[in-house]
């Protein structure tokens, strides 16, 4: 191990990781610290990203939908099924699997790059040093030419839920259950709620969602948002709004007692997720000398190139500002490798596509009709539901629809708001669009092809227009 590099990079999720990949492809040399323990042993790269947030949920996600689909959906296909049998222990292995592969590539990427992975605790000390220690053995204090903080988040604990790692879990918990609990509770009706709520909801759970606000999916469109409420509550899942959670007590269960607008209520549940939101892991991140500013909920405060206020020292991905999602960190480690190399990365952060891996998926980018209305914004909007596309009526899969929204007089592409079928998939191209500064009628005037999902935004950016073809307008 050298005591000097061009580049340290503390933390390897997936803003540190691909930081590090970038500023090796570009020639400097990179040491990526990472303190990460698969359940409590065994280092892995990868960060909240691969091994407790993203993947491992979508391998559950999926696993959960191909099991429904048998017990709930293939009937309907003519496919008749019986003595289906669930092995919870299987699913989690094979996710944990996934996981592994995953962040066993992401180790190749590392030695192919030359990047040396250091397994300890990062500190950044002043003037461009970095204090490592090792999991095992001696302190060391390493020089960098620039420093990347990329250090992520973790969950947000409340007083009146203390996760234990037993009954009441944080999203780490709720990815590793090995059984299928009869009743479950969520606080909080976010994306982990929903995303985990659905996985349990399909393979049996009652499943009961405590959400503080009074809206549900605050962040979302509100015709999207309202539409999906209305689907998931259909799927069985409780979804309780206004809720405020006072106290939990265990015994064999999980008494959850709660206030909503007519007074206090009670639910006894088997496990119980609190899914209340994420910090920024700034704890022990830089010494006391050192002066890094950070915001009032511990954000590393940076500007729009992610430059902290110490030159020379960058902060990337979940432990600064806006939203906290893996391509969101990714684009910003590779902006930083590409300027510390003196070249002119950017950021576009008016065009980050969200999704919520439900069932409907739940796709959007840009702005929501509130967001514009609230900014003046003269706009026009339109809509296509599934429900007349061909290709969704073929597979099943009519609920949703997809919403554009247009600037009044440009015609140029503000937001687009999908819920449906893949919306994860068809987001995609109306990012592209919005890269491109293209306007609803450059969407219109696309062909699309049929019969593809994708003939819904086709149809939707023609229903700006007032001329979709397979609707009244
Ligand atoms: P992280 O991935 O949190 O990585 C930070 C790393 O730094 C960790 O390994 C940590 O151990 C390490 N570290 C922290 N402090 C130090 C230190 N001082 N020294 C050394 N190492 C340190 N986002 C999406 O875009 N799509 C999804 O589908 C999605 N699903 C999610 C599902 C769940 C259940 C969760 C919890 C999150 C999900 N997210 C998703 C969010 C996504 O995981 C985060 O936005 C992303 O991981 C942030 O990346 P990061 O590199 O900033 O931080
Ligand atoms: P979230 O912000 O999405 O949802 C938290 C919810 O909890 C909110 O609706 C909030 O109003 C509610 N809440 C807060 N305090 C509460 C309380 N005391 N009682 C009841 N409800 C309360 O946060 P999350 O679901 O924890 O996820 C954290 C972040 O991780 C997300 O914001 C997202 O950035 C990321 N993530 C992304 C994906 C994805 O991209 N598909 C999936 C999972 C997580």
């Amino acid at each position: 191990m050298a005591n000097s590099y061009d580049v340290i990079v503390i933390g390897a999720g997936p803003a540190g990781y691909v930081a590090a990949i970038r500023a090796s492809q570009l020639g400097m040399s990179v040491a990526c610290i990472d303190e990460f323990r698969r359940k409590g042993s065994e280092p892995a790269l990868g960060g909240t990203c691969l091994n407790v947030g993203c993947i491992p949920s979508k391998a559950l996600l999926d696993s959960s939908e191909q099991y429904h689909k048998v017990t709930d959906e293939l009937a309907g296909h003519g496919i008749n099924v019986s003595g289906v049998d669930l092995d919870v222990s299987k699913m989690i292995a094979r996710k944990d699997k996934v996981v592994a592969d995953l962040t066993g590539g992401i180790q190749q990427l590392f030695k192919a790059n030359k990047i040396e992975w250091l397994q300890g605790h990062g500190k950044l000390l002043s003037d461009r040093r970095v204090e490592f220690s090792p999991h095992k053995g001696k302190k060391q204090t390493l020089e960098a030419g620039s420093v990347i903080l990329a250090t992520g988040s973790k969950p947000i604990e409340i007083g009146a839920a203390p996760t234990d790692g037993e009954r009441v879990l944080t999203s780490d918990g709720a990815l590793e259950m090995t059984e299928v609990p009869k009743r479950l509770g969520v606080i909080g009706a976010g994306v982990i709620g929903l995303e985990m709520g659905s996985v349990w909801n399909r393979l049996g759970s009652k499943v009961v969602l405590l959400e503080a606000q009074e809206e549900f999916l605050a962040p979302v469109d509100h015709q999207v948002s309202r539409d999906a409420k209305r689907q998931f509550e259909k799927q069985g899942l409780d979804i309780r709004l206004n809720c405020r959670v006072t106290e939990t007590r265990q015994g064999k269960t999980v008494s959850v007692h709660y206030e909503d607008k007519d007074g206090s209520q009670n639910i006894q549940v088997d496990k119980l997720i609190v899914a209340v939101g994420r910090r920024p892991n700034t704890e022990e991140l830089a010494h006391e000398d050192v002066d890094l500013l950070t915001d009032e909920r511990g954000f590393v405060h940076v500007n729009d190139h992610c430059e902290t206020n110490i030159p020379g020292v960058y902060a990337v991905g979940d432990v600064v500002r806006g939203p906290m999602l893996a391509h969101k960190g990714s684009e910003e480690g590779v902006m930083v490798a590409e300027r510390i190399a003196g070249k002119p990365g950017h950021v576009n952060y008016e065009a980050i596509p969200w999704v919520i891996y439900t069932d409907p998926e739940i796709a959007w980018v840009g702005r929501t009709e509130k967001q514009l209305k609230n900014a003046g914004t003269p706009f026009r909007s339109g809509t296509f539901g599934f429900a007349a596309n061909g290709r969704a009526r073929a597979m099943d899969k009519t609920a949703g629809m997809v919403k554009i929204l247009s600037h009044a007089e440009t015609d140029r592409v503000l937001g687009v708001h999908i819920c449906g079928s893949q919306a994860s998939e068809l987001i995609a191209e109306c990012v592209v669009a919005m890269e491109f500064a293209a306007s609803a009628e450059d969407l219109a005037r696309t062909i699309h092809a049929h019969p593809t999902l994708s003939e819904s935004v086709h149809e939707a950016a023609l229903a700006v227009d007032k001329r979709a073809i397979h609707k009244a307008n």
